[in-house]
């Protein structure tokens, strides 16, 4: 085979490129109606009340903290196996970021490990005033637990489902925001729908996503009830806050509505390859990560974990990319990337994401990916372990 199958891609079809298409020849390019229509689509699908759409997941987490009111001398946490985004969102706003390790065989943030940290935290004056949970690969963290031990302790929740688009957890719609105060999805290309580069973040709370939308927008408002001086006519509007441009535009919108449509699609698509995957590696020093009960991975990733005893993760990443197979490792922990070593972390802070990250690989998935090159994948894996 000589084509080159990456870890992800898009699916675009004919309807995506019309809606473009018909948005650009539109009069608005930004600031019209498929941005409210998207947020409002998506909202609904994931039964959160609220959306604010953005120009990328970091955007969304960044206005997340700031609505959230992270400050300087304020902490946030969050989980080493994770994009850098999750954690610099707090750096943006002048907080600082401390990590709480994970669940070796699901990479997911640990309820105990946090448990212990706020424990601690408590005593010493240090609780953080955000944890950022992170749904890898698709799969919910174990929010009945996490919500309500941050909750008892003040601890604000943000979930960053860049991954998690069309999960459930426990017959919610990832999103929904049941246990948490705001969620971010990511719309990036290799993500489950694309906007080419996109984010939205949902929240049930009216006066995040007020906070969130005049964040977005420079803090400017037109909204007459929002002044703070006389009305000067109808060209006035007033800067309240120190907001940034981070808005979506018009035809991301247009592509991500019509993506919507395809959503539960793309989750069953990636849920049915993913379970072929399972079944081709019962027989292999290889394992998938482990599903909590009463979850639906989105699948954005399928990652398998290499018994570091019986396989070379090195020698199968080059083996499968000799092979043109993009393999690729999600995540190097973010606490020993060279910028946050210098803040003081290292190696031995967060042993079970290290063994995570020696252990995981993420192999080809996406709406598009055949069967047959799923076969390919799989006995490429099967030669190199014989
Ligand atoms: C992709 C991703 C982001 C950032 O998303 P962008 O839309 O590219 O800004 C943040 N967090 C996680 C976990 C991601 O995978």
């Amino acid at each position: 085979m000589s084509n080159f199958i990456p870890y992800g891609r898009q699916h675009i079809e004919p309807q995506d490129i019309a809606a473009v298409v018909e948005t650009l020849e539109s009069d608005y390019l930004t600031q019209g109606p498929k941005v409210p229509a998207f947020e409002q689509k998506l909202a609904k699908l994931c039964q959160a009340t609220y959306g604010c759409a953005f120009s990328s997941a970091t955007a969304a987490l960044h206005i997340a903290c700031l609505a959230l009111e992270l400050g300087c001398g304020d902490r946030l946490w969050t989980s080493p196996i994770t994009f850098v985004a999750s954690s610099n969102s707090a750096l943006y706003c002048g907080a600082t970021v401390d990590f709480v390790d994970v669940e070796v065989d699901t990479g997911l943030l640990c309820p105990l490990a946090l448990e212990e940290k706020l424990k601690t935290a408590e005593q010493q004056g240090t609780l953080p005033k955000i944890v950022t949970v992170v749904h890898l690969a698709g799969q919910s963290c174990d929010m009945a637990k996490i919500g309500p031990l941050c909750r008892r302790y003040g601890v604000l929740v943000i979930e960053d489902a860049s991954h998690a688009v069309g999960a459930d957890y426990q017959d919610k719609p990832v999103g929904s925001c049941q246990y948490s105060d705001i969620a971010i999805f990511s719309f990036h290309p290799v993500k489950i729908i694309t906007t080419a580069e996109g984010g939205m973040a949902l929240t049930n709370r009216a006066e995040l996503a007020e906070k969130m939308a005049l964040l977005r927008s420079h803090g400017i408002t037109r909204d007459r009830a929002q002044f703070q001086s006389p009305d000067h006519g109808p060209w006035y509007y007033e800067q309240l806050d120190l907001g940034f441009n981070y808005r979506m535009t018009e035809l991301q919108a247009a592509l991500g509505l019509v993506q919507c449509d395809r959503l539960s699609t793309f989750v069953d698509t990636r849920n049915a390859l993913a379970a072929r995957y399972d079944n081709a590696f019962g027989e292999l020093p290889v394992s998938p990560l482990r599903q909590l009960a009463g979850n639906r991975s989105a699948y954005h990733l399928y990652v398998i974990l290499c018994d570091d005893k019986q396989v070379n993760r090195l020698a199968l990443f080059n083996h499968l990319r000799e092979h043109n197979i993009g393999v690729n490792v999600h995540y190097i922990p973010v606490h020993i990337q060279p910028f946050y070593r210098q803040m003081g972390f290292s190696d031995e802070d967060f042993p079970q994401a290290m063994a995570y990250y020696r252990r995981a690989l993420s192999l080809p998935l996406y709406a598009d990916l055949t069967h047959q090159q799923q076969d390919y994948v799989v006995s490429c894996i099967k030669t190199f372990c014989d």
